[in-house]
């Protein structure tokens, strides 16, 4: 079948703040570039960051980024990469201050500086009281980024393929990656984009979960499209969940309330966080707080009917702080819990939201992995960044507001190296024959499948598993059952049937290829998380309630074939400063 073929310098998939990010540093440096994307570019999921993203700029306390490296090794529960981390900290008030000249519309304090709050597990001095770092535009912070970095990049021209779904990556006999074949959604047409460098930036995958904030195309695209070549999954074992997800909806209540000054409380009225946390409170860490949430519930200090739920509380802010400050959570909780939080309190319970593992990569957004001689080499013409990479700097366990951060550093460290690369590779490499077989088979596969079972029904028969099997506390005879459900659901979803084969705006088409990447995420996740026999940051077992550093302070890698789990040593040498060795972790 002959195939339409286009050829770009650069060629990313992902139009989030990651992906965007990017995208400029290329377009700026001259270079073509694509930028692929399931929706509108501004409809991302970045746009839906409520908190802020993190800098030590010092505007309300003092800062500095040794702090905040301090802050996220520790909030990593000391799996996170200590070279990355120190760049990522390091970097963060330059980067900050770049979107603020871009024109990002940040709040401002009464002396003009950027507006900034505090947030969970950001300390100063080294854990000593809390800091106040995270720079935000009310609690719209990703929608601001977001559309800055879009106008940017339409002055830089910057190509967008909007509505256009990349399905496999192109990677040939070598091993070198060679660009993508996608779906053009519009007309259901297959193309070649060929490029000599790609850029995955997916995001995350939470709809793998039957309860998260994500939105619906979080479905792990670039993780499935990277496993299906090869390339391992790293430290998929560790989910974040939010502790304060809209009860019955999922829908995200931002830790900038509690940063405001809101707090949780159980049905008996009580500030529960007091006893977990007695000096964080209710600014601990994520892990920390989603597992007493669960625990108040467990032990039937839950509220409601059915004891099921906590409450945030926020009337004490006042009617001026929270219509000022937090008018978007305002918004949220009249339209899905049909309560407003000047009134009463919200409720909420743990939600899932987001996938601290991903396409293992370095600092400079290079994808690393087993190529031709070693476990870690760079594979050529690859790049990945934002949520859907794990370089990494959240490990076990993230930090509120260093997502935002994170796409914005490596956004821009890869672009960087790309531009670099290029200039050593100055051709595009021989496309294969068969290059676009695999893509071609999986459609074929669709409109060919007889007496299959729905999209939606497998759909929802994998984020149950996920939920019942691997959520906030994981239980030993339950993971065993939930890799065996888990390979059970792989079954189903190689033989959905779609009754609409129509080619026009085909969605039905467009969330079975989505199934197919979902279920990467998902058996990955299952399956490294039976196999990590101990507890740390996000992970939490009952059979082994301790973290266990002499066996386990390594990074897990997964791999699509035979499921193999493999492992590498987790990166402890900063790049400048001395490394901090894992201590107990307390908040
Ligand atoms: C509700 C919510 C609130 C949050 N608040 C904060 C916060 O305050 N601070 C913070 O630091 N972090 C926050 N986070 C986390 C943070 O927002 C995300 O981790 C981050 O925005 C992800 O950015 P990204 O660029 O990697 O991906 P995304 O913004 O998710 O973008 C992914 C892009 O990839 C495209 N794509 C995916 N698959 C394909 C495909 N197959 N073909 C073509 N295109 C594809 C999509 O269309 C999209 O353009 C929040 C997350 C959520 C869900």
């Amino acid at each position: 079948m002959n195939i339409p073929k286009r050829k770009f310098d650069v060629v990313i998939v992902g139009a989030g703040g990651a992906g965007m990010r990017a995208a400029l540093q290329l377009s700026e440096a001259g270079l073509k570039v694509a930028v692929l994307s399931k929706v509108f570019p501004t409809r991302s999921h970045t746009v839906a960051a409520q908190g802020g993203i993190a800098a030590s700029l010092g505007n309300v306390t003092e800062d500095n980024w040794h702090w905040h490296m301090y802050d996220t090794v520790k909030g990593s529960d000391y799996l996170g990469d200590q070279d990355a981390i120190e760049f990522m900290c390091r970097q963060a008030p330059e980067v900050v201050y770049e979107l603020e000249h871009y024109g990002m519309p940040f709040d401002r304090l009464e002396n003009g500086k950027i507006y900034q709050r505090p947030f969970g597990g950001h300390s100063r001095n080294f854990g000593d009281t809390q800091a106040t770092r995270s720079c935000a535009a009310a609690d719209r912070t990703g929608h601001a980024m977001l559309h800055t970095l879009y106008q940017r990049n339409v002055s830089a021209n910057t190509q967008f393929f909007v509505e256009w779904m990349a399905l496999d990556l192109i990677r040939d006999q070598q091993g070198d990656v060679l660009g993508v074949t996608a779906l053009e959604m519009e007309t259901g047409d297959v193309m070649i984009l060929q490029a000599r460098a790609t850029l995955f930036a997916t995001g995350g995958a939470g709809r793998i979960f039957h309860a998260s904030t994500n939105a619906f195309i979080n479905t792990g695209d670039g993780l499935g499209m990277a496993a299906r070549v090869g390339i391992p999954l790293q430290d998929m074992e560790f989910w974040q969940f939010h502790p304060t997800g809209v009860y019955g909806v999922g829908v995200l209540i931002s830790e900038a309330v509690r940063g405001e000054g809101g707090y949780l409380i159980n049905k008996d009225g009580e500030r529960f966080m007091e006893r977990y946390a007695p000096h964080a409170k209710d600014l601990a860490s994520r892990d920390v707080v989603s597992r007493a949430l669960t625990t108040e519930i467990k032990e039937g200090r839950g509220y409601g009917p059915h004891a099921d739920h906590l409450l945030l509380k926020l009337d004490h802010l006042g009617a001026e702080v929270i219509k000022s400050r937090l008018p978007g959570i305002r918004e949220i909780a009249i339209k899905f819990a049909h309560i407003d939080p000047i009134e009463q309190p919200i409720p909420v319970v743990p939600t899932a939201h987001y996938m601290m593992g991903g396409i293992p990569t370095n600092l400079h957004g290079q994808v690393v992995a087993p190529y031709k001689t070693g476990p870690e080499e760079v594979v050529p013409g690859f790049y990945a960044v934002g949520e859907c990479a794990c370089v990494s700097v959240h490990g076990a366990n993230r930090l509120g507001t260093n997502s935002l951060l994170d796409l914005i550093v490596f956004g821009r460290s890869a672009g960087n190296q790309i531009i670099e690369d290029l200039k050593r590779n100055s051709h595009h490499k021989q496309l294969p024959a068969d290059i676009a077989d695999t893509s071609l088979a999986r459609l074929a596969r669709l409109d060919n499948q007889k007496d299959g079972e729905s999209v939606a029904q497998v759909g929802e028969a994998l984020r149950k598993t996920m939920q019942k099997y691997c959520g906030v506390f994981r239980f030993a005879n339950m993971l065993k059952e939930g890799v065996e459900e888990i390979s059970e659901v792989a079954q189903r979803v190689a033989q959905t049937e779609i009754q609409d084969r129509s080619r026009v705006f085909n969605t039905a088409r467009v969330e079975a290829l989505e199934l197919d990447n979902l279920i990467e995420v998902a058996t990955a996740t299952m399956v490294s998380a039976e196999a990590r026999r101990e507890s740390r940051g996000a992970h939490a077992r009952n059979d082994f309630p301790e973290r266990n550093d002499d066996k386990w302070l390594k990074h897990t890698l997964f791999f699509k074939e035979d499921r193999r789990i493999d492992y590498k040593p987790v990166r402890l040498k900063p790049l400048t400063v001395s490394s901090f060795p894992p201590k107990a972790r307390t908040y």
